[in-house]
């Protein structure tokens, strides 16, 4: 059976519609065996979201909180023409930026050809890491097309386990397009995460509501980025990496 001990999309009380403090959140992780979270609350458009300083301010936060690795993060929003919430210089502070489209947060984006382009545009900040959600019944995606593009831009690409929790009223996820997610993976080289969207601490690490992918066959754990801490650090490291050549060139 598949144990992934790390959990790259959590929220807190900063989100505005959360429920857990980021100690609450490190005490839950450890109860449940989760060695590494990272802490995604969302960018700053979003209603009841976090002001700027709280991303300016974060590196407050210990990198270990009862032993559990605490990454400081972020699930800013796509907005138009793939603009993130964000500005570079406060991406450039987080050890990991996702994204991920919300309702909201004012942009006007209407159909399937303006959420593909977006995210796609989004996908090309050199900061991004993840795509958060990107099968969900509200925003449609080429999924073909986001694939080409998570694979030419190393963007990581979300299997949500919040879509599919039956905790929810409704369920935004659709499983065939999850499915589809994976076999685009194998085609195209990205990596997945596998993520609980987690908006109180009990919530973090429960995959179970994806047990539709892991049991399914075309489904290889070696496509998931953060199925153990090592192998996330190691991306953590490369991304470092990445970035730092990129201040070099600016
Ligand atoms: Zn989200
Ligand atoms: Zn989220």
């Amino acid at each position: 059976m598949l144990k992934i001990n790390t959990d790259m999309h959590t929220h807190t009380v900063a989100s505005g519609h959360a429920y857990s403090t980021v100690d609450e959140m490190a005490k839950g992780a450890f109860t449940k065996g989760i060695k590494l979270i990272a802490i995604t609350d969302h960018g700053p458009q979003l209603p009841g979201g976090p002001h700027i300083y709280h991303f300016g301010n974060i590196s407050v936060v210990p990198d270990k909180l009862y032993g559990v690795r605490i990454i400081k993060g972020v699930e800013a929003n796509i907005l138009d023409r793939g603009r993130l919430d964000l500005e570079a210089e406060d991406l450039a502070r987080l050890d990991f930026v996702s994204a991920g489209l919300h309702r909201l947060t004012g942009h006007k984006l209407k159909n399937k050809k303006d959420y593909t382009e977006a995210t796609i545009k989004a996908m090309e900040n050199p900061y991004l890491d993840m795509i958060t959600h990107p099968v969900q019944k509200e925003y449609p995606l080429d999924l073909e097309k986001v694939a080409r593009a998570a694979a030419e831009n190393n963007v990581i690409l979300e299997l949500n386990a919040s879509s599919y929790s039956p905790k929810k009223d409704h369920t935004r996820g659709i499983k065939s397009e999850s499915l589809k997610l994976v076999k685009l993976a194998q085609k195209y080289g990205f990596k997945l995460a596998v993520n609980s969207d987690a908006h109180f601490h009990d919530e973090i690490g429960e995959y179970s509501s994806l047990n539709f992918i892991f049991e399914s066959d075309i489904f290889d754990e070696k496509l998931i980025i953060n199925r153990s801490p090592k192998n996330i650090i190691n991306y953590l490291k490369n991304r470092e990496k990445r970035l730092a050549k990129l201040k070099k060139t600016v």
